[in-house]
C-alpha cells in the first residue's frame, strides 16, 4: 500500500457517512469525512426517524430482511453510541397503530398483515374500542386498526450529533463545506478531487445521499440516485399525549419524548428545490387532523423538507464499486435512518477486512 496519511475518505457526512466513519475509526483506521455542506444537515436532519418495517414492506424484497435485521440491531447501536459520545438519544419502542378508515381499508390491511407475517413482521388486529383505549386522541371514526409492536422511533438529529462527537473524539478528520467532485482510483490508493484541492487515501466511500451519483469515479459507472423531496410539519404538544406512531398509508404522526410531534409526509419529484410548498403543508396538516382531530385546533410550529436518496430499484447500493478501493453506501430512500447500523457495519467490515489482507500480503513479501 502506498504511504498515504489517510486510510479512508468518506464523501458525505449524513447519518450513513458518519456512522461508517465511526465504525472505521473504532477499527483503528484513519478516516476523514468531506461534506459539501454541514454534517448531518440534509436528509438525515429532515427525517422523521420512524424505524418501521411494518409500514414499508408489503411483500418479499431483497432488502426487507436487511431492514428487519437493522431494527433488531438498533437498541445496541443506540446504547453504544450514547455511551461513546456521552450524548443522549431519544429512542422509543412503542409500536405503531395503522388505522383503517373504511371497511375496504381494513380488508387491505388484514391481507397485508398476513403477507407480512410470512416476512417476519408481526402485527395484531385492533378493534376501534381497543384503539380508543390505547390512543384516546385518535379519530374514533375508524373501521379498525393493526398494531405493529416492534416499530420504533429515533431522533435522527440526535444520532448525527452523537456520531459527529464520537467521530471527533476518535480522531476522524472532518471537513465541512468541501464538495467531492471526482475520485480517481490508482493501483493502490485513491485520489479524491474536491473544491478545496486533492486528497489521497487508501480507500474512498461515496455516501453523499441524493447527490452521490454526481460524483464521478474514473472507470466506474455509478447507479443513478435522485432526490425524492418530502415535507414534514411539527407541533408542540404535551409529552406522552400521542402514544404509539399513528399511521394511515404514507400519512403518519409520531411524538418525540419531549412532546414535539411530527406529521408527514409528501413524495415529490421536483429535483433539489428548497422552497417550502404551502399547499403541501396544508395537505399534511389536514391528513394529520384527520387522524388526530385535536390537531385541527392547533397551528403547526414549523415545517421543513428534505431529499430522500432514491434509486431506480428502490434499494440502497452498499458495497464495493467496480474498483475495489471505492465503496458505495447510498440510495437508502425512505429507510436510511432505519438501515444505518448494518450499512455502517457492512462497509466498515469490508474495508477493514481488505486492509488486513493488504497488511498480511505486505508482511509476507518482506
Ligand atoms: C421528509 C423525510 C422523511 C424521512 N423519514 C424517514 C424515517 O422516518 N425513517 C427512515 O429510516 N428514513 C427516513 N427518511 C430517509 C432518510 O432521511 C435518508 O434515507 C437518510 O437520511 C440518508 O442518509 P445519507 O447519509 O445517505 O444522506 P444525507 O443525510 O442526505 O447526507 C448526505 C450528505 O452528503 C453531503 N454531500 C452531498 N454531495 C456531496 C459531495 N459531492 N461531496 C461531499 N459531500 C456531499 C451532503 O451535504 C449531506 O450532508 C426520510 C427522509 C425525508 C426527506
Amino acid at each position: 500500500m502506498k504511504e498515504v496519511a489517510l486510510d479512508v475518505i468518506i464523501a458525505g457526512g449524513g447519518i450513513i457517512g458518519s456512522s461508517i466513519a465511526w465504525r472505521l475509526s473504532q477499527a483503528g483506521l484513519r478516516a476523514a469525512i468531506l461534506d459539501a455542506g454541514r454534517l448531518g444537515a440534509e436528509a438525515s436532519w429532515a427525517a422523521a426517524g420512524m424505524l418501521a418495517p411494518g409500514g414499508e414492506f408489503e411483500g418479499s424484497s431483497p432488502i426487507h430482511q436487511f431492514a428487519l435485521a437493522n431494527l433488531r440491531a438498533y437498541p445496541a447501536f443506540v446504547e453504544e453510541l450514547q455511551s461513546e459520545s456521552g450524548c443522549s438519544i431519544d429512542f422509543q419502542r412503542f409500536g405503531a397503530i395503522e388505522i383503517a378508515g373504511s371497511e375496504a381499508e381494513w380488508q387491505r390491511l388484514a391481507a397485508r398483515a398476513e403477507i407480512q407475517a410470512e416476512l417476519g413482521i408481526s402485527a395484531s388486529s385492533m378493534s376501534p374500542e381497543q384503539v380508543r383505549r390505547e390512543a384516546p386522541l385518535v379519530n374514533p371514526e375508524i373501521a379498525g386498526a393493526f398494531f405493529y409492536p416492534e416499530d420504533a422511533v429515533v431522533n435522527p438529529r440526535e444520532i448525527t450529533h452523537a456520531l459527529s462527537r464520537a467521530c471527533r473524539e476518535r480522531g476522524v478528520e472532518i471537513y465541512e463545506g468541501v464538495r467531492v467532485r471526482a475520485i480517481r482510483p490508482e493501483t493502490d490508493s485513491v485520489l479524491v478531487m474536491t473544491d478545496a484541492g486533492q486528497f489521497a487515501a487508501g480507500w474512498a466511500v461515496i455516501a453523499a445521499g441524493a447527490w452521490s451519483s454526481m460524483i464521478t469515479v474514473e472507470g466506474c459507472e455509478l447507479a443513478r440516485v435522485f432526490p425524492v423531496r418530502g415535507h414534514l410539519v411539527g407541533y408542540s404538544l404535551e409529552a406522552e399525549t400521542v402514544g404509539p406512531i399513528i399511521r394511515r398509508g404514507h400519512s403518519y404522526l409520531l411524538q418525540r419524548a419531549g412532546g414535539f410531534t411530527i406529521a408527514g409526509s409528501s413524495t415529490e419529484d421536483c429535483g433539489f428545490r428548497r422552497d417550502l410548498d404551502r399547499a403541501i403543508i396544508t395537505d399534511i396538516e389536514n391528513r394529520a387532523a384527520q387522524m388526530l382531530p385535536m390537531l385541527a385546533e392547533r397551528t403547526t410550529d414549523t415545517a421543513w423538507l428534505g431529499f430522500r436518496p432514491a434509486t431506480e430499484r428502490e434499494q440502497p447500493v452498499i458495497g464495493p464499486a467496480a474498483h475495489p478501493l471505492v465503496w458505495l453506501a447510498y440510495g437508502h430512500y425512505r429507510n436510511g435512518i432505519l438501515m444505518t447500523p448494518l450499512t455502517a457495519a457492512r462497509v466498515a467490515s469490508g474495508i477493514t477486512a481488505s486492509s488486513e489482507m493488504d497488511c498480511f500480503g505486505r508482511s509476507e513479501s518482506h
